[in-house]
């Protein structure tokens, strides 16, 4: 397997690899990881589509991209996708799958979508229980917590690890615009991993100009369950894949020697009963290891959700754990799965039945909300709240089925431990309506008005915890994650969010489907490259453009010597153009693909 750039190999398609014919499947996980698997080794690798099996513990497809519920009982979203434009094996997938809303494929109708639907926020926090925040260009960072973010990106990967944020950045940083916006848009909290954090600044770095109103974000029409599991789910089975549901895989024994390592029987569990297989070379195994959702527990507007830390044989982690147990190669599970008091958050899915409800929305998304365009832009931070929750309004109806009188919203906050500022309970005991009123009271809704809106006939509030939401965050080292394709592996892959691949970051949709890529082009010598991560960190435009937004657009003074030497060239240009330093006198905007302001 290689990486690759460009148009060539983009287009390019790949010869049918030699033996694939005799080749089977077997995917642990109905996940995005391994659904994306499945289309990889129909499109790419050709293998038989009647060879491919996913295996799947739940009666439901998709794994994290959910969405459930009903119009009455409340409708159900764990989270929702930030995605953008450098997702490139996402996109490269979705390429291939036909859309089911339009003609054309699924990165057809979202591509249209977003060209005449843009996201972009009015009123990225709010304060003092209503008060609008605006978009604050400025992130405030000074030179100090610049300094910070500088040595973040320069420090070598192994100088970090198992080491918190909070080891190796100053207090000055914490105190900035950038870490609210960056924390809360991507979740990470002060004693999550400092790896973790420079992989998703230099992988964003292109994002940063367009973090603070958000216009570096795209979104999908539906829910992601509508939106990306079912037109996949639809082109597999389209295909001859074969969905076997409610089977829990509960170990996968090898055969290791000093020569290879080979899978050699697979178990799971299904309708009650027990059963093997024994595996060839030529059955390639691909597992999900550990899940960031596994163990969600719904609660409803009367009753908080369970808090459940334990791993349950069947799920994601006690298998990770077997195969971990017969190799050193083959990670770490407990480093992510046995510390839910710092891996765990809450979120909460707020359908608003009420008019009244509506207008306190509308007065800070500064939009209509149920016009199916964007709405709040993407998230909306209380910046003073104890919870420090965050809540959007996405493209209503976010289900199809969602009738036109309702306004599905989505919660979240960061930190569940302390009690709120209005119900004066930490968020992880209340219930729904609880969660519903100290909202309203962030939205700015009068305290005499707070409990009769937050009555069911009004909204319906389902809350979920999810203790292992940013176990992949947890400060790691370089094996705790196993590579795609461990050392000697001959016919067995990890894929998702806890296998270890290069330059990419974890929380994203991306990496389920590039650890997918990557596991079928090895395990199937598929000659073709697989996209590289985007590759901004070494674009010099990018990297000026970053120093010049990080700096809030004051110029960069630069050394006397230095300055004599961009004096008059390119490089002056350059860095004139991207606002680094001060032009003299007029110069033109950059021609180039990269513009100097927004994306
Ligand atoms: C709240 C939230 C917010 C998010 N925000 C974003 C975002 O803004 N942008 C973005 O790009 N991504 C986001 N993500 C991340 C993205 O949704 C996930 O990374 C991705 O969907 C994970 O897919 P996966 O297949 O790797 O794993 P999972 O979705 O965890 O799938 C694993 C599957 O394996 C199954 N399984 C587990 N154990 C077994 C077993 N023993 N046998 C058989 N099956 C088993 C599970 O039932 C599950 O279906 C978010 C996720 C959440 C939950």
């Amino acid at each position: 397997m290689y990486y690759s750039n460009g148009n060539y190999e983009a287009f390019a398609r790949p010869k049918k690899p030699e033996g694939i014919d005799q080749k089977r499947a077997w995917i642990v996980g109905g996940g995005l990881a391994g659904m994306a698997a499945a289309a990889f080794l129909v499109r790419d690798a050709q293998m038989p589509p009647a060879n491919i099996t996913i295996l799947e513990a739940s009666k439901v497809d998709g794994g994290a991209l959910d969405g459930a519920g009903n119009e009455v009982t409340g409708w159900l979203l764990r989270g929702g996708r930030e995605m953008e434009s450098h997702f490139e094996c996402l996109w490269d997938l979705y390429r291939s799958v036909p859309s089911l809303e339009v003609d054309g494929s699924v990165l057809d109708e979202f591509y249209w979508l977003n060209k005449e639907d843009p996201n972009f926020s009015y009123n990225r926090t709010t304060r003092n229980a209503g008060e609008q925040g605006g978009i604050d260009p400025n992130f405030n960072l000074g030179e100090r917590g610049i300094k910070d973010l500088t040595n973040l990106v320069l420090a070598l990967p192994e100088d970090l690890y198992d080491k918190r944020i909070n080891e190796v950045v100053s207090k000055r940083f914490f105190k900035s615009t950038f870490w609210l916006y960056w924390r809360t848009m991507f979740a990470f909290e002060e004693w999550h991993s400092a790896l973790e954090l420079k992989l998703y600044v230099q992988r964003f770095i292109h994002d940063i100009a367009g973090l603070a109103d958000f216009s570096a974000l795209k979104f999908t029409r539906y829910n992601q369950y509508e939106s990306l599991v079912l037109p996949l789910k639809r082109y597999l089975q389209d295909a001859g894949v074969t969905f076997q549901n409610d089977t829990r895989v509960i170990d996968v024994r090898f055969e290791i020697s000093k020569d290879y390592k080979q899978a050699k029987t697979l178990t799971w569990i299904r309708g009650g009963q027990q059963e093997d297989v024994d595996l060839t070379r030529d059955d390639l195994v691909f597992v999900t290891n550990g899940s960031l959702v596994e163990n969600s527990r719904w609660g409803d507007h009367h009753t908080a959700p369970e808090f459940d830390p334990q791993i349950h044989e069947g799920g994601s982690w006690d298998l990770w754990r077997k195969i971990a147990a017969q190799d050193p190669s083959f990670g770490n599970p407990d480093n992510f799965c046995t510390h839910t008091e710092e891996s765990y958050w809450e979120s909460a899915t707020i359908t608003v039945k009420d008019e009244r409800i509506r207008k306190y929305i509308e007065r800070i998304t500064k939009r209509s909300t149920n016009t199916g365009h964007t709405v709040t832009g993407g998230i909306v931070t209380v910046e003073d709240s104890p919870w420090l929750l965050s809540w959007t309004v996405n493209r209503q109806g976010q289900f199809k089925n969602q009738p036109d009188n309702q306004t599905v919203v989505w919660f979240y906050g960061l930190f569940g431990d302390t009690p709120g500022t209005y119900v004066k309970k930490p968020l992880r005991e209340c219930t729904g309506q609880e969660i519903t009123k100290e909202w309203l009271y962030h939205l700015g809704v009068p305290k005499d008005e707070i409990e009769e809106l937050s009555e069911e006939q009004s909204v319906i509030t389902r809350p979920c915890m999810m203790p292992f939401i940013t176990a992949f965050f947890l400060p790691r080292n370089g094996t705790d994650r196993p590579k795609i394709v461990p050392e000697g592996v001959v016919n067995f892959a990890f894929i998702g969010q806890f296998a270890e691949t290069t330059r990419d970051c974890i929380f994203t949709t991306e990496y389920s489907v590039r650890t997918g890529m990557e596991a079928v082009y090895q395990l199937c010598n598929v000659d073709r490259g697989v996209p590289e991560v985007f590759a901004s960190i070494y674009d010099v435009r990018q990297l000026f453009k970053a120093t010049s937004y990080l700096r809030d657009g004051k110029p960069l003074p630069l050394p006397r010597v230095i300055s004599k030497m961009v004096e008059k060239n390119e490089a002056g240009l350059l860095l004139a153009q991207y606002g680094v330093i001060k032009s003299e006198g007029d110069v033109p905007p950059p021609s180039e693909a990269v513009s100097a302001k927004g994306v």
